[in-house]
Formats: C-alpha cells, sequence, structure tokens
C-alpha cells in the first residue's frame, strides 16, 4: 500500500503541517540531548523515547534518516542569579571532580538508561566541548551582523536590535513584558544591556573549571549557541525536524531560533515538534516534596510511589498509550493497567506465532484495511494511542480465529503477524516476549534436569514416597513428569 501523507503538528505555526523533506527520501532530525550533570529523569526519558518512536516510524515509512543528539557537557548556565555559573563546573566542586569525570560518568548513565529502554541511539550525537570552536565562530558571525555585543569578556545576544528586523517570542508565544518577568529583581546585576538579553558567551570567573580561549577571553559558551552551531553543522542551515522538550520553548528553542535567524536568516527546522511533560500522581515531580520516580526506581519496583517492578516494554507501551503532545501521567494504577494491556497484546502475538496453519487462506478479517487503518493514524502526528488501539482490534481478531480458523485463514494469519511485528518491535519498540521466554525456557530446563536425576536416584534407592511426591507436587505446579525407555522427560500441561 502507499504510505499515507505524513503530517506533523508543527509549534512555530501551531498547526498540523504536511510533512515534505528538504531532500527527497532523507530526513535530517536534531533533538536536544540531555545536560549531563545528574543522572536522566523520567521526564527526559518520556522525551527522548516520543522521538525515538519518531525516528523509528520514519526509517520504517522508508526514509534515510540523520538524528543528531547532543550531548550538553558544557555551558549550560544555571541560571542569572548565579551569574552565569556552568552547571557542570558547579557540580564539579562540590564533589571535586573533574569537571570531564562528571560529564563521562553520567554520560555513561544516560546511553545505559536509554538502552535499557530499547531506544535507538542517534545517528550522531555531538558534544559541546567539541564544538567551542564553532561556537565562537557563530558569535563573531553574530556581532559582525549587529545581533551581539561584547561587555568585560561576555558576549550577549541584543535582543533590541534582532527585533526591528524579527520577532523574538514567535515561537513560545511570550510577550516582551511575560519574558522581564522573573528577571527584572536582576536589574544591575548585570551587565547586559536588557535584561531580555542572553549570552552567547560568558568570560570565566577565577574559580571556573571549564573554559576555552576566546577573542573576548577566557570564557566558556552560554547553552543555547551549542545546538544551533551543532544543527546547522550537521543538518544544514535549514533541514526537517528539531524536536526537544515543551519545556525547551523557552527560553532554549527561541533563543536557538534568534540565533539561526540572526547569523544566517532561516530559523533552522523547517518542523519545531515539542513533546509533554510527565507527571506522577497528577502533580509535577518535585525532588523536594519527595514526588519523583526515577528510571531505576520504575524498573526495579523500589519506591513508594509503586507496588512492583515495571518492565522497559511495559513503559514504552505505557508511554506510547499516550499521545506525544499530552501530558502523561505516571501512577502504579495507570502502570498496573498498562502492564496487563501490554501483557495481552503479547500473547495474543504470541499466539498467532503458533497458530496451527488449519483453515482457509483467505480469512473474513480484512488485513488490508487494517493496515491502513494502522498507516493512516500514525501518519497524522504519530498517533500511537490510536495504533495501540488498531492493535487491540487484531487482538480481538486473533480471539475469534482460535475458535474459527475461518477468521484470519493461513494468509491473513501471515499478513497480520508480520505487520503486527513491524508495529509492536520495530516501531513502538517493544520487546518481544520471545527474548524474555527464551531466558524462562533455559533456566526451566536447568531446574527440571535437576529434580528429575533427584528422583531417578530416589527411583533406584527404591524410594517410591520421595518419587512420588516429586510427580505430584509437579503435576500441581502445571508440570507432567514422562518415564519412557531412555529416561524421564517434562512436558508443561
Ligand atoms: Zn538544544
Amino acid at each position: 500500500m502507499a504510505t499515507p501523507e505524513l503530517r506533523i503538528y508543527e509549534s512555530l505555526s501551531q498547526s498540523l503541517k504536511p510533512f515534505q523533506p528538504l531532500v527527497e527520501g532523507h530526513v535530517g532530525m536534531y533533538v536536544c540531548g540531555p545536560t549531563v550533570y545528574s543522572d536522566v529523569h523520567l521526564g527526559n526519558v518520556r522525551t527522548f523515547l516520543s522521538f525515538d518512536m519518531v525516528f523509528r516510524y520514519l526509517s520504517f515509512i522508508g526514509y534515510k534518516v540523520r538524528y543528531v543528539r547532543n550531548i550538553t557537557d558544557a555551558g549550560h548556565l544555571v541560571d542569572d542569579v548565579d551569574h552565569g555559573e556552568d552547571k557542570i563546573a558547579k557540580k564539579a566542586r562540590l564533589e571535586s571532580l573533574e569537571p570531564m569525570e562528571i560529564v563521562q560518568r553520567y554520560t555513561v548513565g544516560f546511553h545505559e538508561v536509554m538502552k535499557s529502554f530499547n531506544a535507538l541511539p542517534p545517528s550522531i550525537e555531538p558534544t559541546a566541548t567539541g564544538h567551542v570552536i564553532e561556537q565562537i565562530a557563530l558569535t563573531e558571525q553574530l556581532i559582525s551582523n549587529g545581533f551581539a555585543y561584547e561587555v568585560d569578556g561576555s558576549v550577549y545576544f541584543d535582543v533590541t536590535a534582532y527585533e526591528k528586523i524579527h520577532n523574538y517570542g514567535e515561537l513560545s508565544g511570550r510577550k516582551a513584558e511575560d519574558m522581564l518577568e522573573g528577571s527584572r529583581n536582576l536589574a544591575g546585576q548585570s551587565d547586559k544591556r536588557n535584561p531580555r538579553d542572553f549570552a552567547l558567551w560568558k568570560r570565566a570567573g577565577k574559580e571556573h573549571i571549564m573554559r576555552w580561549q576566546s577573542p573576548w577571553g577566557e570564557g566558556f559558551p552560554g547553552w543555547h549557541l551549542e545546538c544551533s552551531v551543532m544543527s546547522t553543522k550537521y543538518l544544514g542551515e535549514t533541514f526537517d525536524i528539531h524536536g526537544g522538550g515543551m519545556d525547551l520553548k523557552f527560553p532554549h528553542h527561541e533563543c536557538e531560533i534568534a540565533q539561526n535567524k540572526g547569523s544566517h536568516g532561516h530559523a533552522g527546522a523547517q518542523f519545531w515538534m515539542h513533546a509533554n511533560m510527565l507527571t506522577l500522581n497528577g502533580q509535577r515531580m518535585s525532588k523536594s516534596t519527595g514526588n519523583t520516580l526515577l528510571p531505576e526506581e520504575l524498573l526495579s519496583g523500589k519506591s513508594a510511589h509503586l507496588t512492583q517492578p515495571y518492565s522497559p516494554s511495559v513503559t514504552r507501551f505505557f508511554i506510547h498509550q499516550a499521545h506525544y503532545r499530552s501530558v502523561l501521567d505516571f501512577s502504579d494504577e495507570a502502570l498496573n493497567a498498562a502492564k496487563k494491556g501490554h501483557d495481552r497484546l503479547m500473547a495474543a502475538f504470541e499466539s498467532l506465532s503458533k497458530r496451527p496453519t488449519t483453515g482457509p487462506k483467505v480469512g473474513s478479517f480484512d488485513t488490508d484495511a487494517w493496515s491502513n487503518k494502522a498507516h493512516a493514524v500514525m501518519a497524522k502526528d504519530f498517533n500511537s494511542p490510536l495504533l495501540i488501539a488498531e492493535l487491540f482490534e487484531a487482538v480481538k481478531a486473533i480471539a475469534a480465529d482460535r475458535k474459527d480458523p475461518s477468521v484470519l485463514g493461513t494468509d491473513g494469519a501471515q499478513s497480520l503477524m508480520t505487520q503486527m511485528s513491524d508495529w509492536l518491535f520495530h516501531v513502538l519498540g517493544l520487546m518481544p516476549p520471545q527474548q524474555v521466554n527464551d531466558r524462562m525456557k533455559k533456566a526451566l530446563d536447568g531446574s527440571m534436569k535437576l529434580v528429575i536425576s533427584l528422583r531417578q536416584t530416589a527411583r533406584e534407592t527404591k524410594d517410591w514416597a520421595t518419587s512420588d511426591a516429586i510427580r505430584d507436587q509437579l503435576d500441581a505446579a502445571g508440570i507432567i513428569i514422562k518415564d519412557g525407555s531412555e529416561g524421564s522427560s517434562y512436558e508443561l500441561k
């Protein structure tokens, strides 16, 4: 079938726009990656899994995707209040570690978490510290274009000059007065000309560990600069998709757009996409109130908020059950419901793979129509909850087919199995139950070998009581022992 036209909700125009890549057959996608000064939190995991699904889907429908996701390992200013102290440098001093040691530790941790959730690695994962030369060059370009100025070794973006030509606030929709909120009390504390101006380059104080030579003296880049530089370097001045969490709209993406337009005249991406936030038990996650859940707590179940652990596959299923632009509320109850749905879906898929090849070739269930619906919902802004609803329609057909093999037919069953496998494992990134089953089977085989040899010893010593007790208790547990001429074997009832 022909894949339906993809439409994506674009944050700048706030509308659903038909997706046409700049270069036919190729997609350039940039997603703002983590700041590696602490463990990745569940909100980040949701954002990255949302874009992992987008990456998987675009590849699935035939695009060759270059997916760039950066690592912010320098330059992320805490805020203006602490005079531009670099988050990574601050943490390094607190723990008496080299900044790059912190960066290494949390980068490795981030990769482990993403791998455990079956997220595909991006095509390129550039770092801010690896692109300081380019960041200095972009700052010089902005100064020469009249959109930046230097004060005492620091360089700021000049929002007032920018606004004479462009619209600062076009992405977030914030008005000038709103952007001043929170900055007002800082008047006099900063060397900026205007509180709305933002740092491109900051002079490094004596105590500052991460520092680089620049035309303005030793310093470090502002946070927003790296994403403009790295997206342009690897994807071009204009590219297809720029993604990130909703919380990055302002100031980060607003500043990126200003830097892009100020340097080369384009916003950068054709499509700005934002994944929504998550809450826990209906409330914002916050360390101070204890309303938090870490990815590893979710997987181990070791959290006061949970009654059991949830597997990465169940977590992914739960996340994709909500649309990426909706707020997602984590709760034990909702996760538990997702687990039941996930397991039902996997069991149906597994039963399909074991379906006897009986009955007619063509069944009454229209797999082509089903396939068209599944493609259509995903083509409308990656609507994974509706895709999951379609997968449950297939589950119903599989259940009906078990009683009457003319529902699917042999060809229909084969086609449905291939398609379900694509959606479940390639696009949604769930993990095949077979992987889990193989491990369980290996463990069961090993332990049954032991039990059978113990029973054999009992039989050889004519200890019929023990031998019978083993057989009866296994029978009660659903395992049948079969005694044959070549020894004993087992079978599940
Ligand atoms: Zn970014």
